[in-house]
């Protein structure tokens, strides 16, 4: 960032420098620009130089010095285009239109987000502070119908962690999908019977399924009752896919049983020991379907190369020879620009909101991890 900046104004100066350089050979750019700072320039002008604006202005204050006109090329002086993360991150209430999920999850956004309340009867969502439990209505209402039906299997309620953004989109930080209103986290650590202070909320951290081995579950903490609301959440027709780790769809294969038709939607990723994933299929049009999963449970080689993958991954990779590796900027998706998105995200961008939320003002986005 500061190295980005430097350049940038080491750009600019060169620029005003060279102009005034070509404009008189007498005139000392250096002095010039030390007196109108007041001082000698510093030998690190570049990073204690003033913004670029300002540069601009020791233009506009010599332009008694007979500077030749130059016009930047066209182009060169551009801001760049902001990126959709900042826009969407800044969002605070849902568009008001009508619902909509827009784009894929990666790369979409979501009309007409409905807000699922802090607490309700069977469900209290987490990390308030990030703003982030806004869906489309469906998963809303598929939320708060596993949260009641969690009883069943021997909950008392459900923690709802990220959702979605008001307007979805990309995040500031944290998740690469979660961005149609579709996609919901739920963690695998038990609601508590009572309900929790917005400091509490903010604070818990989830509980990790896994043993020591990080392999494996600790059947301490990952008991009956959790496989059996993975089940659920994967038994809904609407759901089209649940993320797990690796350790946990093991375990489900270990013991589902007969009934097995559902696992085949339990699919294991990276992450995701503190919490589980739901995907819901999207059905409006503007929305791009994934596609279905594979037929069968999962549960033969693909699990077990998932497993392999894992356990290579832990063992200490020794450092390689030779000078550190250069800084690699983020990923595109990361600098992803609305350009990317579909057209139709301008507008969820720029409409009006809804009204705000009464007794439950929304909070300013920040940021976050995706736990
Ligand atoms: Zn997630």
């Amino acid at each position: 960032m500061r190295r980005t900046r430097a350049l940038c104004l080491v750009g600019s100066l060169s620029l005003a420098a060279s102009a005034a350089a070509t404009a008189e050979p007498s005139f000392n750019f250096g002095e010039f620009l030390g007196s109108y700072l007041g001082g000698p320039v510093p030998v690190e002008a570049e990073v204690k130089a003033p913004a670029p604006a300002q540069v601009h202005e020791i233009q506009i204050a010599a332009a008694d010095v007979p500077l030749p006109e130059r016009k930047p090329p066209p182009g060169k002086m551009k801001k760049p285009e902001p990126l959709a993360k900042e826009l969407f991150g800044r969002a605070k209430l849902a568009a008001d239109l009508s619902p909509r999920a827009l784009g894929s999850y990666a790369k979409g956004c979501l009309a007409g987000g409905v807000h699922l309340s802090d607490a309700g009867p069977d469900w209290q969502t987490m990390r308030p502070s990030r703003n982030r439990a806004w869906g489309h209505p469906k998963l809303i209402k598929l939320l708060q119908r596993l949260g009641s039906e969690s009883r069943q299997d021997g909950w008392t309620g459900l923690l709802v962690g990220d959702i979605s953004q008001p307007r979805g989109g990309p995040m500031l930080s944290g998740h690469m999908s979660h961005q149609m209103g579709l996609d919901a986290d739920v963690w695998l650590t038990p609601m508590p019977d009572r309900v929790l202070t917005k400091r509490e909320r903010e604070d818990i951290s989830a509980t990790s399924m896994l043993d020591k081995t990080k392999l494996a579950v600790d059947p301490k903490q990952f008991t009956p009752a959790h496989a059996a609301i993975i089940k659920r959440a994967a038994s809904y027709p609407s759901v089209e896919r649940i993320f797990v780790h690796p350790a946990i769809k093991k375990s489900l294969c270990t013991t589902a049983g007969k009934d097995r038709a559902w696992l085949g939607k339990v699919r294991p990723i990276w992450g995701h020991h503190y919490h589980f994933h739901i995907r819901m299929g999207c059905t409006n049009a503007g929305c791009e379907k994934q596609a279905p999963v594979h037929g069968d449970d999962g549960c033969g080689k693909e699990i077990d190369n998932w497993l392999k993958t894992i356990e290579a991954s832990l063992k200490p990779k020794p450092k390689p020879p030779g000078p550190e590796k250069p800084y690699v900027p983020p990923s595109e998706r990361r600098r992803m620009t609305m350009e990317q998105l579909p057209s139709e995200c301008r507008i969820v961008l720029n409409s009006p909101s809804i009204k705000p939320i009464v007794g439950e003002a929304a909070a300013p986005a920040t940021t976050g991890s995706s736990r």
